[in-house]
C-alpha cells in the first residue's frame, strides 16, 4: 500500500497551533469500491495540549455495481471527519525537553508515530458512507429471473414469476402441476 501520510508533529508539540491540510488522493482498489473522482477536501488538524482533533469535510465519487442489475453506477458521496486522539507526554513547544505522541485508537489504527496515514482514515470513513444493499436506482427492475435479461433495457416475454422459487417448487409437487 502506497500510504498517503502526513507529519503531524509540528501540531502535536505546539498547542493551539491549527494546520490545514488540502488532501487530494486515490484509495487502491482493494480498499475501497473504484473511483471516479479522487477524494478532495481539507484536514484540519489541531492541538490543544493534551488532544489532538481531526477533522474536515471531504468529496468523492465511487463506482458500486447495482445489486439488481449488476451494472456499475456512480455515487457521490460527501463525508466529514470528526476524530480525537490523546496525546502522551508534555509538547516540545511547552518544554524542550519534552515530547508529545499522539496514543492511537486500539482497533483500527491510523498513526505511526505523529504521521498520520490519511489514505487509512479516510478510507475508514468512506466505507461507512456507502449502501450496504447499493441499487443504481430505486426503481431498478433488476435482471429477469429467468433469461437474464436487463429488464431496464428491455422486457422480456418471459412467463412472470410470482413468489420464492423454492415455494413454486413445493406448490407444484402439492398441486401435482406441471412445469
Ligand atoms: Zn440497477
Ligand atoms: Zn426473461
Amino acid at each position: 500500500m502506497r500510504a498517503y501520510r502526513l507529519d503531524l508533529n509540528d501540531v502535536v508539540q505546539h498547542p493551539g497551533r491549527r494546520v490545514e491540510y488540502p488532501i487530494e488522493v486515490w484509495l487502491e482498489r482493494e480498499e475501497a469500491p473504484p473511483q471516479s473522482e479522487p477524494i478532495r477536501g481539507t484536514l484540519v488538524a489541531e492541538s490543544g495540549g493534551r488532544i489532538l482533533r481531526l477533522s474536515g469535510t471531504f468529496h468523492t465519487v465511487v463506482w458500486l455495481e447495482c445489486g439488481r442489475c449488476l451494472e456499475y453506477y456512480q455515487l457521490p458521496v460527501d463525508f466529514e471527519i470528526h476524530e480525537e486522539f490523546p496525546l502522551v507526554g508534555t509538547p516540545a513547544g511547552l518544554n524542550p525537553q519534552g515530547f508529545a505522541t499522539v496514543e492511537d485508537r486500539d482497533s483500527f489504527p491510523v498513526f505511526e508515530g505523529n504521521w498520520l496515514n490519511a489514505d487509512e482514515l479516510l478510507r475508514q470513513y468512506l466505507i461507512l458512507q456507502l449502501p450496504i444493499a447499493p441499487v443504481c436506482r430505486p426503481d431498478c427492475k433488476g435482471l429477469c429471473p429467468v433469461c437474464g435479461q436487463n429488464r431496464n433495457e428491455r422486457e422480456c416475454s418471459c412467463p412472470e414469476r410470482k413468489g420464492h422459487p423454492a415455494f413454486e417448487a413445493l406448490a407444484r409437487a402439492w398441486y401435482g402441476e406441471e412445469d
